[in-house]
């Protein structure tokens, strides 16, 4: 740290020239977070000196916070359910999957071995809780549609398993597991059902209304424990805002801890001090958008998706997989160098470390179709110069 500080107006320089380097929202096509909404980004701003780890200072705040969990849950189809707030998606699924470990243990079913089945597909945040947690992946391989296979989920189901994690939306595809055959082979056997809909959860209930093929995902669907949703990824939220929801009106509480202090209440989640501007702007935004903001949002995303998929098609691209959600995965010789190519001219695409030979796309509010016009033909050149580089000479 330096000895005598620097005049504000340095500070503010250097952050400004650091952040004016940061890649623009109109370059970026890898990212499922996108530009926060600008009511988002000003309450956030309004309450930045917020924090809910001190609920007895923070009343205001917390009612917030109360109230956002109640639109959550309602949005998920299970209004007497309970929840929280969280920094995103890795905790909430961290949260759902130590409720199912300390319920099962709670029940006297917890062995020496505690199991959770996943698919081949599951998003990378669950490697870091089993290993923080002790549990143990049973890991089924994604069918033809890379989808998790119910009848696979049955047989795999057994004396050491706590919990069974199907996604709605993986962040590599957008695919939507077919969550309402997994639960009710998973409901009746004792075992704890999370949905990772960090990704889908605000995009599904909309694009179902618009009358898209997807499934039913939420606590609609018997067995259905528990869900991860994203306020910060296509809730349009300022980040760190993820979620965790319940089924039961108590199970959120299963993961309590007390603080030292008298009139302080437990704590819900792993956090202690806390943003509360990240609670306030999902509230924002969810007030201020309402269902037909959102239904509107999600129905543009689809047409911009469709306009990518025409462009890159009509370009002769074949497409990895058809894309359900708003994320496109085109096979792509060289993708790792066309990726390097992209980025040296500006634009940020991602490839797949498991699916080679593919570049991942994804579409999201700050995604317009002029940007996909202007995309569309530097994606070639890199695509002609990839190929040429790798032909012998
Ligand atoms: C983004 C994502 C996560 C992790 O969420 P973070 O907010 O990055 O912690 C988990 N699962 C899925 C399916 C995701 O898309």
């Amino acid at each position: 740290m330096r000895t005598s500080g620097a005049p504000a107006s340095d500070v503010r320089r250097r952050i400004a020239t650091e952040l004016a380097d940061d890649v623009p929202w109109n370059r970026v096509l890898n990212s499922i977070c996108t530009e926060p909404h600008p009511l988002g980004v000003e309450m956030a701003s309004a309450a930045a000196h917020t924090n809910l780890g001190d609920v007895r200072i923070f009343r205001g705040t917390k009612r917030i916070e109360r109230e956002v969990v109640r639109l959550l849950l309602d949005l998920m189809g299970n209004p007497g359910g309970s929840g929280g707030l969280v920094s995103g998606g890795t905790e909430a699924n961290l949260i759902a999957l130590l409720v199912a470990r300390e319920s099962a243990r709670a029940r006297g079913r917890l062995t020496g071995r505690p199991e959770v089945v996943v698919s081949s597909t599951v998003h990378f945040s669950f490697t870091k809780i089993f290993g923080l947690l002790g549990l143990t992946p049973v890991v089924v391989p994604v069918d033809v549609s890379l989808r998790l296979p119910a009848d696979e989920v049955a047989r795999r189901i057994g004396e050491h398993t706590v919990a069974v994690v199907a996604t709605a939306g993986s962040s590599e595809f957008g695919v939507v597991d077919a969550v309402d055959e997994i639960g009710p082979v998973v409901a009746g056997r004792d075992v704890h059902l999370h949905v990772d809909a960090a990704t889908g959860g605000f995009i599904i209930p909309f694009a179902r209304e618009l009358g898209h093929d997807l499934p039913q995902f939420d606590f609609s669907v018997d067995g259905v424990d528990s869900i991860t949703i994203d306020p910060h990824k296509y809730g349009l939220a300022n980040v760190p805002a993820g979620a965790i929801l319940f089924r039961g009106a108590q199970d959120a509480g299963r993961f309590a801890v007390d603080s030292f202090f008298i009139d302080t209440p437990v704590h819900n989640t792993l956090l202690g001090t806390r943003p509360g501007s990240a609670a306030v702007s999902t509230y924002a935004v969810l007030e201020h958008l309402g269902r037909d903001g959102f239904r509107d949002l999600t129905r543009t995303n689809y047409e911009v998706t469709q306009y990518l998929v025409d462009g890159l098609r009509a370009a002769g691209h074949e497409l990895f997989t058809e894309p359900q959600l708003n994320i496109v995965v085109v096979r792509m010789a060289h993708a790792v160098r066309v990726s390097q190519l992209l980025e040296s001219r500006g634009w940020i695409v991602s490839t797949s470390k498991r699916f080679g030979e593919t570049l991942r796309l994804v579409v999201t509010r700050h995604v317009t179709p002029e940007m996909v016009d202007e995309f569309l033909p530097v994606l070639e050149r890199a695509c002609k110069e990839a190929t040429a580089e790798a032909a012998p000479r």
